[in-house]
């Protein structure tokens, strides 16, 4: 059993260059005495980089493909030099060639088949993560840090649904607990690469895009971390979004529900379904910002505490466009709702927020070029309208389960308002309405100011 420890992840921006890994290091060292893990992407774009080596030489395209791999190599040996200093960088350097090496031959395979399979597409992916921890763990060396880098291919097993495999949680907790835990036993910093993962058989697959998130949930979930820290550039997650309202405040506190509703709303900082693994087991996660480390950021749990305010957050999404469909003829008809969703899925148009009557639906979509070819499709079975610059206003907060009248509230204070669809999810944790895009500045420093006035201070900063 491996003494505890905490994870800390960090995003290819956190890691993006010699600056930024210094300030890594920095934080790991005031870290030292939790024994952190820790778990980094690939420096940032590198991911869409050698995927768009890997598709040009896929295409037979192998003069592009070793041109982007060269500029990228470039790009890695400045970062190890400046870390390093000349001593260290000479040592390192033959180690991070051979990836190079490696990765070349690789671009010249496919670019001789002509052909980019997911398998070999992971193998090119998973690069990017390969390198990022060797230089992080060659600067931490550099600068005073026992640490030790561990093959997360080693250690993260997965399905072969190359691309976005799944983990298999026993065998990968195994491998962490004999690999990682030793290592965390001995005062020494393993330092992982997220995102990449291997079969049994030991082929490189990946977990999916910004997977390093994951990566670090499943490290805490197997190693039964503290907590996780994901490490971004941002101080947290906010009680709404700070260009549309300067008075929007830092969430100390937020449950996982409650962080899932957001997510859908583009707050960027973190997709929480994938830190699941390690909200099932209770560990808390924390968004915290590299640039800032004294802030405390954003705790997730799964759990949240009570909150004297209604909300811990209002989302806006611009950018909508209602589509009604009325169909008099068709008054309770068996099948329709099938009918109407099925010509959505034709167009490949995902519905967000959907509200019926007897005799009519209407539903939300991301405005986008497909919507009259969508709507044309429609007009087979009813009658249709659309309408654009909408926006979903969402509030989010698990109060809402438990106290009533809130919505009144919020309607009240949007009295004047022109609403025009009003959805409360089956989680019971949000209200979401449709309003006119140009409303949502005034609509939302109007909640702000009549939810958010008088903060509880143990929920928000
Ligand atoms: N480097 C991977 C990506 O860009 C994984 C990650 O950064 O989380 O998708
Ligand atoms: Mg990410």
């Amino acid at each position: 059993m491996a003494r505890s420890c905490i994870v800390m992840k960090f995003g290819g921006t956190s890691v993006g260059d010699a600056k930024a890994i210094l300030r890594v290091c920095d934080v790991v060292r005031g870290r030292l005495p939790l024994h952190p893990i820790v778990v980094v992407s690939a420096m940032a774009k590198v991911t869409d980089q050698l995927l768009q080596m890997a598709r040009a030489a896929g295409s037979g395209d192998r003069k592009t493909a070793l041109t982007l791999a060269r500029e990228l190599r470039e790009r890695h040996y400045n970062t190890a030099g400046e870390l390093l200093g000349t001593a260290l960088f000479t040592q390192f350097h033959g180690d991070l060639g051979a990836e190079f090496e490696e990765l070349e031959e690789l671009l010249r395979g496919i670019s001789a088949v002509g052909e980019l399979t997911p398998r070999t597409t992971d193998h090119v992916a998973s690069f990017g993560e390969v390198l990022s921890s060797k230089l992080v763990t060659a600067a931490m060396s550099a600068h005073g840090i026992e640490a030790s880098l561990v093959d997360s291919r080693d250690c993260i097993v997965t399905d072969n649904a190359f691309t976005r495999a799944t983990p298999l949680f026993d065998d990968t907790n195994a491998r962490l607990t004999s690999l990682v835990g030793p290592l965390v036993d001995q005062d020494r910093v393993p330092v992982m690469g997220g995102f990449i993962a291997s079969t049994h058989k030991g082929i490189t697959t990946t977990i999916g895009r910004g997977g390093s998130d994951f990566s670090a949930a499943i490290v805490g979930a197997g190693m039964g971390a503290d907590k996780i820290e994901i490490w971004t550039d941002v101080d947290g997650m906010m009680t709404t979004d700070p260009n549309l309202c300067p008075d929007a405040r830092r969430i100390k506190t937020i449950s996982f529900d409650e962080a899932a509703e957001l997510a859908y709303f583009g707050a960027k900082v973190l997709h929480p379904a994938t830190v699941l693994p390690a909200i099932q087991k209770n560990i808390p996660v924390y968004i915290l910002n590299s640039r800032n480390p004294t802030c405390e950021g954003t705790r997730i749990v799964a759990r949240a505490p009570h909150c004297k305010n209604f909300f811990k957050a209002i989302a806006a999404k611009k950018r909508i466009t209602i589509v009604d469909v009325a169909a008099p003829r068709m008054l309770l008809a068996h099948g329709f709702l099938k009918s109407i969703f099925e010509a959505f899925d034709r167009h490949r148009i995902a519905v967000d927020v959907v509200s019926t009557s007897e005799v009519s639906v209407s539903l939300t979509v991301d405005s986008n070029e497909s919507i009259p070819a969508l709507a044309a499709d429609l007009e087979r079975l009813a009658d249709v309208k659309y309408e654009g610059r909408k926006a979903i206003v969402c509030l989010v907060g698990e109060n809402l389960r438990e106290i009533p009248g809130i919505a009144a509230h919020v309607f009240g204070e949007l009295s004047d308002v022109k609403i025009r669809m009003i959805s409360q999810g089956a989680s019971e944790i949000n209200l979401t309405f449709v309003i006119d895009e140009d409303q949502v500045p005034s609509v939302v420093q109007r909640l702000h100011k009549a939810f958010f006035a008088e903060l509880d201070p143990e929920i928000f900063a």
